[in-house]
């Protein structure tokens, strides 16, 4: 993914001004070495600066006359703080017709505390970053000692049942020493759990997380996807059903994992969000000193922008759209008028001819084939999302080092107090 290089402009609204909100939230307890996301150690200090700017760049995008319709807050761990989250979400509810929230979490977070003012603020999806219920590949994930065990993740979850419409986890398949024995009994797992819903997508990285990740937890090796992923299929339904390509719940209607799936428009606020309006695509700086220092001078936290030409905007949007298992005619209208037809016809000519789509009276439709082929689409195109984030965070080395520093002497003087208690 390119941007363009000078000044940037934020989006404006569309017409209407409906859009679709995300909120970034960078901070987590313990950094996950399989992890490519825009993330840092958390630091109080740092977080309440961070919280104090993404509210006031959320109240610019209030006075500049967006009408948020839905929220989704990921990250990081955006319950690291939850009064700080909590505030937000109270701002989003006062300022925007927000019909759905969704926050993502991690399991350790799931006190009664937390799941209480979650439910106060409103948030009916709760996703929580499970990736494994297996003991050695949460150790091998660094994930044991800080979001808990099997045993303990288990519990957490039970606290959570029917708090949230729905309560989901995200789960990881083909991690390195994941074997098929260890994928069925986290199917098992998730079926017997208090979740209602599952996300299950493939390990994704870039090359310098690829790079760490080797060391610590083995060797990617991408030709068990089909495999892994049949076996998914398979076993989750009848009882779920597939909501995307990889998201499956219990019963019929739930709140998608990937809003990008439904949303035409959205914005994200924060740093190293993600915004797409109008057919232009925009990020925020990656850098959360410039990008409290911006919103504070009172300039915009958008430093990229690329505008996408419309067989490119076609192209990216049947990709999101068809990834939620449908496009429909009435919906392809309303975006592109008798365009799409003409423009994308040899693309849907091909995806039909390969047993990937059919086409009925309402639209398209993505077969099981489809499916599988869409994971792996929507795993390089976040790939090269992931790339693009590498890319970024370079410039600000200096202080995502002082961050890791700070990580690692957390772990330790954890493992010390631990191995003391003993
Ligand atoms: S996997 Fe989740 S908890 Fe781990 S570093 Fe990434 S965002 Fe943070």
């Amino acid at each position: 993914m390119a941007f363009d290089a000078g000044p940037v402009e934020p989006p404006v609204p569309p017409p209407g001004g409906a859009a679709f909100l995300y909120v970034h939230i960078p901070f987590c307890r313990v950094l996950c070495p399989f992890c490519s996301f825009h993330r840092v150690q958390y630091r109080d200090a740092k977080a309440a600066r961070y919280f104090k700017a993404l509210r006031r760049e959320i109240e610019t995008y209030r006075d500049a006359g967006f009408r948020f319709n839905g929220v989704y807050v990921g990250g990081g761990t955006p319950t690291v703080a939850p009064r700080e989250l909590a505030a937000t979400l109270e701002l989003i509810r006062g300022s925007f017709p927000v019909g759905e929230i969704s926050v993502e979490t991690n399991p350790n977070d799931l006190t009664p505390e937390v799941i209480d003012l979650l439910e106060a603020s409103g948030v009916n999806r709760l996703s929580v970053g499970v990736q494994s219920f297996d003991d050695g590949l949460l150790r091998e994930m660094e994930r044991y000692e800080k979001y808990g065990n099997r045993t303990e993740i288990l519990a957490n979850l039970e606290r959570a049942r029917d708090r949230f419409d729905p309560l989901n986890v995200d789960m990881i398949f083909n991690l390195p020493h994941q074997t098929p024995e260890i994928l069925e009994r986290d199917l098992d797992t998730v079926l017997d759990s208090a979740a209602d819903q599952v996300s299950f997508y493939p390990l994704m990285t870039s090359d310098e997380v690829r790079r760490k990740m080797t060391a610590r937890m083995g060797r990617l090796d991408r030709r068990r996807v089909r495999e892994y992923y049949g076996r998914i299929l398979s076993r989750l339904r009848p009882e779920f059903t597939a909501q995307s390509a990889w998201c499956f719940s219990r019963g019929r209607g739930a709140v998608v994992d990937e809003y990008i799936a439904d949303a035409g428009d959205y914005v994200g606020v924060g740093s190293g969000s993600f915004s797409y309006v109008g057919g232009v695509m925009y990020a925020t700086t990656f850098s959360l000193n410039a990008y409290s220092d911006r919103i504070a001078r009172g300039q915009p936290a958008v430093t990229q922008r690329r505008a996408l030409t419309l067989h490119e905007q076609m192209r990216y949007e049947m990709l999101l759209r068809l990834f939620g298992l449908r496009m429909d005619h009435d919906w392809l209208n309303r975006r592109f008028g008798d365009r799409f037809a003409r423009l994308m016809f040899a693309e849907m000519a091909a995806l039909k001819s390969i047993g990937a789509v059919v086409e009925d009276e309402l639209g398209y439709a993505l077969t099981e084939r489809g499916m599988y082929l869409w994971v792996l689409m929507m795993s390089a195109f976040f790939e090269s999302v992931n790339v693009f984030r590498e890319k970024m965070r370079l410039h600000i080395h200096a202080e995502l080092e002082r961050d890791e520093d700070v990580e690692e002497a957390a772990v330790a003087l954890e493992r010390i107090t631990r191995w003391a208690r003993r």
